[in-house]
Formats: C-alpha cells, sequence, structure tokens
C-alpha cells in the first residue's frame, strides 16, 4: 500500500509542469494550470459575480474554502460568499486587484450570505466617523478567526479598523498575525494560500512579521489614513509574467 502510494506521489512529480495543478510565478506576476472551478454553492459558501468567470484555483485552495463554510456551517454562521478567485489559467485581470494571478488568492465578502444572492458586497466601515459601522458583528469576527486559523494560509488583508476588532476580541491568538492591514479591504477580506508544496515554480511572499501585529503596526495604520484616501480607478496591472505562463494565457478561457 505505502509502496503504491510512494510511487503514485513519484509519478506525480515526474510528469511534466503542465500536467498537474501549479501555482506558477508570483501572486501578483503569475499563471495556473489545472486549476479547479469552486461550486456556485457548496456547505456554508456561495459564490458571488460568478458571470466574471474568476472562480478558478489551485486545489489547495478551493479546499481550503470547502472546508472554511462547513467550519463557518458549523458554527452556525450564515453562508459565506466568496467572491474573485483567479481566471482558469490565472494571469492579471482586465481590471480590478493586481494579484489573484496564481490560484492562491480569494475574496470573501464580509455581508452575510443568507437570502437571494447580493450583486454588491457592504462596507462595515463608517470611513467619515472612521469607526466600523452596523454591518460588522460578531459572523463577521468569527468568519475572519476561522479563515486565519488554517495553517494554509500565508496573510489575509483587511481593513485596519477590521484588524483592531479582531485584536480586541482574541487577544494575543497566534494567528491574529497573519491578519495584515490593508485599505480597500473594508467589504470584503481577502484571503492568501502559501505556496503549496511541490509547487517549484510558484515564487512565496515574505514571511508574516512575528507577533500578533497589534501593537505599534496596527497603531501606525489606524493613524495614518492617507491611503485610505487613494481610491478611484488604477492603470491596468500588466506585469512581466514568468516564461512558463506565455503558452498557458494564450489558451482561451472560458466563455466570458
Ligand atoms: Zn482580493
Amino acid at each position: 500500500m505505502l509502496r503504491a502510494f510512494c510511487l503514485l506521489a513519484l509519478l506525480a512529480f515526474a510528469l511534466p509542469p503542465t500536467a498537474r495543478a501549479e501555482a506558477i510565478g508570483g501572486y501578483a506576476a503569475g499563471c495556473q494550470t489545472h486549476a479547479q472551478p469552486l461550486p456556485a454553492t457548496g456547505t456554508g459558501f456561495k459564490r458571488v459575480r460568478a458571470e466574471k468567470k474568476r472562480y478558478y484555483g489551485q486545489p489547495q485552495l478551493i479546499d481550503y474554502l470547502q472546508t472554511l463554510g462547513r467550519k463557518a456551517q458549523q458554527a452556525g454562521l450564515p453562508p459565506m460568499l466568496v467572491a474573485d478567485i483567479a481566471k482558469k489559467h490565472g494571469g492579471p485581470f482586465a481590471y480590478g486587484h493586481r494579484s489573484h494571478q496564481t490560484g492562491l488568492d480569494a475574496d470573501i465578502w464580509l455581508r452575510p450570505g443568507n437570502g437571494p444572492l447580493p450583486s454588491r458586497s457592504k462596507d462595515m466601515v463608517n470611513h467619515k466617523l472612521y469607526i466600523l459601522n452596523r454591518h460588522f458583528g460578531d459572523d463577521q469576527r468569527q468568519l475572519i478567526a476561522l479563515a486565519a486559523q488554517d495553517e494554509r494560509v500565508s496573510r489575509i488583508f483587511v481593513h485596519p479598523l477590521i484588524k483592531q476588532a479582531m485584536c480586541k476580541t482574541y487577544g494575543d491568538a497566534p494567528w491574529l498575525g497573519r491578519l495584515r492591514p490593508w485599505f480597500g479591504h473594508s467589504s470584503h477580506f481577502h484571503v492568501r494560500l502559501h505556496c503549496p508544496p511541490g509547487s517549484g515554480s510558484c515564487e512565496p511572499q515574505a514571511a508574516v512579521p512575528p507577533g500578533t501585529g497589534c501593537g505599534n503596526e496596527l497603531a501606525s495604520w489606524i493613524n495614518d489614513k492617507s491611503g485610505a484616501l487613494k481610491a478611484g480607478p488604477r492603470q491596468p496591472w500588466r506585469p512581466t509574467l514568468p516564461a512558463a505562463c506565455t503558452p498557458l494565457l494564450n489558451l482561451q478561457e472560458p466563455d466570458s
């Protein structure tokens, strides 16, 4: 039995890189092979904005999202709404985020997913008063905590005020360090997984700093709101991609 498993494992690594699922390059300059689609619905989750066909991810990310959905349901939370993951072959989006290129990033809306499928996310921040609004509560805190506890997570981007709320509730939980304050994440949080084992062409991001990040680092984000004001359309992001991405990105994406 063990021998058969080893043989299989050997075979998997001996195959040419395009024959198995792989994240290639960096989160903001890369592509992916053999991505899987996240099903439209499943235990504890629903897909939103599916018409954009950005619901393909590496098998590890799809498994992560399905596992998180199950944990959310077990905790009695409403279904979570999963928005952009990546295109089937990855690569830059025509508009929107810079990352999400290797099938290891996913956006999860913070508004609850019970009732009819919403077409818009909901902001959790009163930007004028710079406080969290009434939409952010226990359900949101619990979902983010469940999301951050999975060891496969490299980091999760959240609005600085949301990080502050998580620090207040969860004190010195070791996974708090994975929550990274970043503007633009007040209606969704953005999960980024580590490069999966065996993805030799995947470029990891530097590890998050040690500690919870609830002290001085968070204070500097809360005090400096200059980045919060820089909204508005961004130029399309056209990075230089690894050579291995060229043939993949020449492949036809599913009809969109
Ligand atoms: Zn995102």
